[in-house]
């Protein structure tokens, strides 16, 4: 029988409770477990997909082209459980489900409640993931305890162990354990609060998460332990990680966390393998080169809009033992003070994806130095039809070149909407979504980065390469090194005369592991290092 494991949270959010939970995914499958991780998010929106990146940070695109949280990102990048749209379920999907059920006269004309009709909606979406190939799944319930739309989420779970059992399910609370300077002390009050609201709505915790900035000591936590009504052993203390998120595992495991839960829930686990992560942790702390990357967009002071991306620019790191900074760049600023005053001395430029017209034109001239001055240029989505404008209005001489989105009148519509894209309105779901195949020309960069030539990467967007000036793009020096083997949609576009100009139309970033790197970030990050070495001996 599958055991259920439920990640609440206390005291403040952005606790780290998505790194927390793919934490301990990693430690159970580390032990021969087959995990599945869950995210419910109570908000009212059915998915991220159509909230501003300055409210919830970046949207995560699965395989099956479901728009989800980013916490799945972190799943993705620790686990190998397989996500899917059954992974990431927000308040306004319950509701819709029950709504539509109500309109199908599903509930017999019995008035439609929120006990029991929402939560066994809610509960029927963590059970489904369970199966007899199952040990664990993990479910991650966003926000915090006694944010009001929570509280649907916190009744379905606590009736869950009485539909399959006390001893089948297992509450997991992360606090947060705040140092007071004035007071020089660990205050545990929070902690007590937050644990006395669960027990509230009737969920006692088995084991408390405590998240401090610095390590308490035992006195306190044994005080956690006896106010909050938890064992003595359960209460693990997390202190923040200065060096590497990937590091979280590692603290865990040696405070038993996996012991703990495997106790707790009579798993049949094996011993803990974790010697290649901690391999890698040992590796990435020394690096042997140094690269400083400019990610030039527009929600740059976000520190979560661009996640997956800056993950990836790390993991390429690690295989190239390279430290890589990041030089986050705004794009609008980039427009004021001109690409050399903020582009000088970075070894690679990338533009990410995006929407909408403000801080295009900064990201067209981030294009236009990385391609003149031949500093490596990786562009994704947005920042491949960036550098597809630049090309056109400085190569191609098509100087009104745009993207229909920016300028829906421009002669030159270089990036346009397709025909079935033209007559949608609706905004949720409605754009070319989720994996597809790409064919990549051989001999070309990006087929020797990926070492194939045929991938399948994620989308996310509605406007396209126009294929009407293919033709012209190519005679100019700028190839079409990827195309959809079906549809002949232009995937992949890159510069062979130049030392690494790539861009892609896909999201790469939703596919880099810590421990397999993505080929293309692999490649770009390469040719950054080679740039650097070259300004250094320049310099000498
Ligand atoms: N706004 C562009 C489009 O819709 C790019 C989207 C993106 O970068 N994700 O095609």
């Amino acid at each position: 029988m599958t055991k259920h494991i439920f990640v609440t949270g206390g005291v403040v959010s952005s606790l780290g409770k998505g790194l927390t939970s793919a934490s301990i995914g990693l430690l159970l499958e580390r032990r021969g477990m087959t995990v599945r991780m869950q995210k419910l998010d109570p908000y009212i929106n059915v998915d991220p997909g159509t909230m501003s990146p300055y409210q919830h940070g970046e949207v995560y695109v699965l395989d099956d082209g479901s728009e989800t949280d980013l916490d799945l990102g972190h799943y993705e990048r620790f686990t190998n459980s397989p996500l899917s749209r059954e992974s990431n379920y927000t308040t306004g999907q319950i509701y819709l489900r029950v709504i539509e059920k109500e309109r199908r006269g599903e509930y017999l004309g019995r008035t439609v409640q929120v006990v029991p009709h929402v939560t066994d909606e809610i509960k029927q979406s963590i059970l489904n993931l369970g199966g007899p190939d199952v040990d664990v799944v993990i479910t991650e319930l966003g926000g915090t305890v006694g944010d009001i739309e929570g509280l649907p989420f916190l009744e379905a779970i606590r009736q869950i162990p009485l539909d399959i059992g006390k001893d089948n399910c297992l509450f997991i609370h992360l606090t947060l354990v705040p140092y007071l300077k004035a007071a020089r002390e660990a205050k545990t009050k929070p902690t007590q609060h937050s644990v006395g609201q669960l027990r509230q709505i009737g969920i006692q915790p088995d084991i408390l998460i405590v998240r401090t900035e610095r390590p308490i000591d035992r006195d306190q936590t044994d005080k956690i332990a006896l106010f909050c009504n938890v064992e003595k052993q359960a209460v693990i203390v997390e202190v923040d990680k200065e060096f590497s998120i990937y590091e979280v595992p590692i603290g865990l495991a040696e405070d038993k966390l996996d012991q703990l839960i495997i106790n707790k829930l009579s798993l049949p686990a094996g011993p803990l393998d974790l010697d290649d992560w901690q391999e890698l942790m040992r590796k990435i702390r020394i690096p042997e080169h140094e690269v400083t990357i400019a990610v030039v967009g527009k929600y740059i002071e976000h520190r979560d809009a661009y996640k997956s991306i800056y993950e990836s620019l790390d993991h390429a790191g690690f295989s190239k033992s390279t430290r890589v900074l990041i030089k986050r760049v705004e794009a609008e600023e980039l427009e004021q003070q001109g690409p050399e005053m903020l582009l000088s001395g970075v070894d690679g430029i990338l533009v990410p994806g995006g929407f909408g017209m403000r801080g295009i034109e900064g990201k067209i001239q981030a294009v236009e130095f990385a391609r003149s001055c031949e500093i490596p240029y990786f562009g994704i989505c947005l920042g491949m039809q960036c550098a597809v404008i630049e090309f056109a209005r400085n190569v191609l001489g098509l100087k009104e070149a745009n993207s229909s989105e920016f300028a829906s009148d421009t002669d030159d519509p270089v990036i346009c909407l397709l025909e079935e894209q033209k007559d949608v309105t609706d905004k949720g779901g409605t754009m070319r979504l989720g994996a597809q195949p790409c064919a990549l020309t051989p001999d070309s960069r990006a087929a020797a980065c990926y070492g194939s030539e045929e991938v399948s990467e994620r989308h996310r967007h509605r406007y396209e390469f126009n294929p009407e000036y293919q033709q012209a793009f190519t005679d100019a020096g700028m190839i079409a090194s990827g195309i959809h083997p079906q549809r002949r949609l232009v995937e992949v576009i890159e510069i062979p005369d130049h030392p690494w100009f790539v861009a892609v139309q896909y999201h790469p970033e939703f596919k880099s592991k810590p421990d397999a790197a993505h080929p293309l970030f692999c490649g770009f990050i390469q040719a950054a290092q080679e740039r650097h070495h070259q300004r250094m001996q320049a310099t000498v």
